[in-house]
């Protein structure tokens, strides 16, 4: 059987351009390994209607709305190859060794993240320590927060001071910020700490203090910090999808690539702002893309 997309990525992007192939009656099959980025996380804020919602409880929600369409299916496996085989469509690998067969395919794999290297750091993101402060600045305002950041520290520090004036911005020994803009935090009564942190000490994912290299201890009940972000799997460079310049890749508004029958959605193309909201936005947006294309091949076909 060919299906007439396959999406990789079943998160807000991917289950939203499954809802919305479903319902344009088009054979679909989403894979899906369950590692959206998000997962670390308690809560979803800002996705209108789903304030505060269980990022899982989000996703079952979502897959329950695609199951309705009887068109459409589900794999939970990851696809680890994708090659184009024909002049007709895509062959995709999954890691099991099962092999499918698409005409279109929509990238839709997401982000993952390499946190600055502090030791424990890891305990602490998605409960007290974020990266986004539009999804996580509400329950953290008016505390005494940290920044801590490997790079863009001053833009993320003037952003976080709207949620909370109580700031510490720890540049972790890397020198990230120029003279005048770390007068202009300071003016601003922001402490900037540029040694070396040891470590990050609290309980069960709550942020208590973060430890500098020669002991000094920092209260600090929360904070923000700034993650490098990479595709989740790399699709779009194997098959030669252009890249911007924050390495999202090269989209139209319909979610087209440069390259034939591939179409991407979510983080993967629009990296910045990331959002579950948008990702979802562009997952539609991407599945009318698709279908408009396929009614266009097909109609005077058939
Ligand atoms: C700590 C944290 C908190 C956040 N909080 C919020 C918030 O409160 N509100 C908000 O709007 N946004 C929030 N975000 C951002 C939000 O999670 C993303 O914008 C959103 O998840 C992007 O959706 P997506 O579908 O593009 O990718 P994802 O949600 O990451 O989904 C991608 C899916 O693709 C799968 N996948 C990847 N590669 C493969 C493969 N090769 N084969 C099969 N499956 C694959 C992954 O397992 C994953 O399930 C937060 C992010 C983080 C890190």
């Amino acid at each position: 059987m060919i299906y007439e997309c396959a999406i990789i990525g079943g998160g807000p992007a991917g289950l939203n351009a499954a809802l919305v192939l479903g319902r344009s009656r088009r054979r679909t099959i989403v894979f899906d390994d369950d590692h959206g980025r998000n997962l670390v996380t308690r809560e979803s804020h800002g996705f209108l209607t789903r304030d505060g919602i269980r990022p899982e409880e989000l996703k079952r929600l979502g897959r329950e709305d695609v199951a309705k369409y009887d068109c459409v299916d589900i794999e939970p496996k990851r696809i680890i190859r994708i090659n184009r085989v024909t002049e007709t469509h895509y062959e995709l690998t999954t890691a099991d060794g099962s092999v499918y067969h698409s005409i279109k395919i929509i990238i839709a794999v997401g982000l993952k993240e390499k946190l600055p290297n502090i030791p424990d750091i890891e305990k602490f993101y998605g409960t007290s320590l974020f990266s986004c402060p539009y999804c996580d600045g509400w329950e953290l305002q008016e505390q005494p927060l940290a920044v801590i950041a490997d790079k863009m520290v001053f833009d993320l520090a003037k952003k976080v001071y709207n949620w909370s004036k109580d700031l510490v911005v720890f540049t972790n020994g890397e020198g990230r910020l120029e003279e005048s803009e770390k007068s202009r935090l300071e003016a601003k009564g922001i402490i900037v700490r540029e040694e070396r942190i040891d470590g990050l000490e609290g309980k069960n994912g709550q942020l208590s203090n973060v430890r500098l290299e020669d002991g000094t201890l920092i209260e600090r009940s929360g904070g923000f910090t700034t993650p490098l972000w990479t595709h989740a799997a790399d699709f779009a460079k194997e098959l030669g999808c252009k890249q911007n310049e924050y390495g999202g890749i090269t989209t139209d508004e319909y979610g087209r690539t440069n390259v034939w029958n591939v179409y991407a959605a979510g983080d993967a193309a629009q990296i910045v702002p990331a959002q579950l909201i948008i990702a979802a936005g562009n997952g539609s947006a991407a599945a009318i893309g698709v279908n408009g294309d396929l009614t266009n091949e097909y109609f005077d076909r058939e």
